[in-house]
């Protein structure tokens, strides 16, 4: 099977002899091992050690050059989960020399990329920690193209969605137990190790409880253009369909975490909306058909869980209702609406909880990753049995919190409709749904002010500027200006919001004092530009 993979014999030689003469080269990028993503060429894995190798050899480059450091705790991430122990990169060590009496290896000549998926069995993790990292590294390395081939380490199979990997290159995707195919040396001519963390949104709760990433750095938009790649390559096109057939999806789980009584949750929405209502499961359709339906809803309801990760795939407009069984509180699991609230996706997203617990059905004697508790402690059993609402947790194995996740509801549908008539500000409406603008103003030009004292305690402050540079290209609903004038030494300003370019303060304003003043233009009220150099204004 080697074949597959090497080159032909005359390259073969010339792809060993770099590697005998030049080594393993690799430059990385990234200050700490959770920002790093490296190059390599001629990276060697060994299938019998389970172990990637570094050839030194006088050619040799390693950047960062850590030493000892790279363990501490590693040279990087392999998969997109920040920091997590169980998903560190790092390399043996070994002189060139040493090929001599080792297996002749084998070349993988593709640009490859390396990388741990996290979960490969859960929709949820499959498209937040895999495949938009994976779509978004490969967009950073322009040599990352459709030909490249991506090969994941962690260990496992396939999984439950593995041809959504397939989508992301034409070449398949190798898995660690593919390897020893190849025999027990592979060289990899040009790779990748490592996946962006830009694209994350979430964090699961290893070293505190779930919720939103600090520090987000992606907006709807990226979200978008990665799920429109997606449907390209699924040949899912969205076609116009006519005025007045708008239409709800509600997604259900056909195995657990189930809706009793969704022939009535339909029924109510249908009423409510004046819209069809249809149900999707993946144990019934086809992912492809899935996405198809909900790229056209207005409407997406659902239990809590990884098939919420389809709301991306709806339209600007359109609103996502998430379902949690009795005792779950939806604050403080929001995978689905930090992703539904980032900026641009515009979604609108509501949760509605069952406070009923009469509508709730559990299953205590189920095994544990479903739910059970019948293994722990009477005690323990009877106090969360008796509790109302399951504390806030660390990731993944609470017993208390998978018992009520797995919970079966009935949806008690007048709430559930009162929640829906109190949260959905606006008619969920596709048509009127353009992006927003996303251009900032640039700073304000020539600012200046000038001063003048009218006696012992008055004295006035003109201050004035001239329109961002960019803002004579641009269709701008509203521009605004911001001005901050902070007397020197106060460590508090004063500011204001003003339509024109150019205003005098005098209240507020004393004779012989000093002024700094910051001016900056603000476009729609939420898109602000960046302050000019500071004033310094003496009266
Ligand atoms: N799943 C499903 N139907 C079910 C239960 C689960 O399709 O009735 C899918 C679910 O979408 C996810 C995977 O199986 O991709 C694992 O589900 P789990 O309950 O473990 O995770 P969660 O949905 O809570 O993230």
């Amino acid at each position: 099977q080697s074949q597959e993979l090497s080159h032909v014999r005359i390259d073969y030689h010339a792809a060993l002899l770099a590697l005998q003469e030049q080594g393993t080269r690799m430059v990385c990028t990234g200050k700490m091992h959770t920002d790093r993503i490296c190059r390599f060429d001629y990276l060697c894995y060994c299938t019998e050690a389970e172990e990637f190798i570094f050839f030194h050899s006088n050619a040799s480059v390693m950047l960062p050059n850590l030493g000892p450091r790279r363990f501490q705790p590693a040279l990087l991430d392999l998969s997109s989960v920040e920091d997590h122990n169980t998903q560190y990169f790092n390399f043996l060590e070994l002189p060139a020399a040493a090929l001599k009496y080792m297996p002749k290896p084998v070349f993988v000549p593709d640009v490859t990329l390396i990388l741990n998926r996290f979960n490969a069995d859960n929709l949820m993790h499959i498209f937040h920690d895999d495949l938009l990292p994976i779509f978004y590294t490969m967009q950073q390395y322009t040599d990352l193209d459709d030909e490249a081939r991506l090969v994941f380490m962690e260990g496992w199979g396939e999984g439950s969605h593995f041809d959504l990997y397939r989508l992301l290159s034409s070449k398949q995707p190798l898995l660690k137990e593919h390897l020893r195919n190849f025999g027990k040396l592979m060289c990899f001519t040009k790779s990748y190790v490592g996946l962006t963390k830009m694209t994350t949104w979430y964090q699961y709760g290893f070293v505190q409880p779930q919720g939103p990433k600090a520090n987000i750095l992606v907006s709807g938009n990226e979200i978008r253009q990665f799920a429109s790649f997606i449907m390209d390559r699924l040949n899912i096109t969205t076609e116009e369909r006519p005025d007045g057939d708008d239409y709800i999806v509600v997604f259900s789980r056909a195995s657990n975490r189930l809706i009793l009584n969704e022939a009535e949750l339909i029924l109510a929405l249908a009423q409510e909306y004046k819209m069809r209502t249809v149900t999707v499961s993946l144990e019934e359709q086809t992912f492809a058909s899935i996405v198809q339906l909900i790229s056209g809803a207005s409407m997406l309801v659902s239990m809590h869980g990884a098939q919420l990760i389809t709301s991306m795939f709806l339209p600007r407009g359109a609103a996502v209702i998430e379902l949690f069984p009795y005792a779950v509180n939806p604050e403080q699991y929001m995978p689905y609406k930090t992703l539904a609230s980032l900026p641009g996706m515009d979604l609108q997203y509501i949760s509605w909880r069952n406070t009923i617990e009469e509508n709730s059905v559990a299953y205590p004697d189920r095994p544990w990753d479903q739910g059970g508790i019948a293994h722990l402690e009477k005690e323990e059993q009877e106090r969360i049995l008796a509790s109302k609402e399951v504390p806030r947790h660390l990731c993944c194995r609470n017993p208390e919190w998978l018992f009520r996740i797995y919970q079966d509801t009935i949806v008690d549908i007048p709430s559930f409709l009162e929640v829906l008539r109190e949260g959905l500000k606006v008619k969920p409406n596709l048509k009127k749904s353009k992006p927003a603008s996303v251009v900032h103003p640039g700073r304000v030009r020539q600012p200046k002010c000038q001063t003048s004292v009218q006696a012992a305690h008055e004295a006035k402050l003109s201050v004035s500027w001239q329109i961002p540079w960019n803002l004579k290209y641009l269709k701008v609903r509203e521009v605004k200006y911001e001005v901050w004038i902070q007397e020197q030494g106060e460590n508090t300003y004063m500011p204001y919001i003003l339509p024109q370019q150019n205003y005098t303060f005098s209240e507020n304003i004393k004779p012989f004092t000093t002024y700094l003043v910051w001016v900056r233009c603000i476009f729609n009220k939420n898109l602000l530009g960046p302050f000019a150099d500071v004033l310094i204004c003496k009266t």
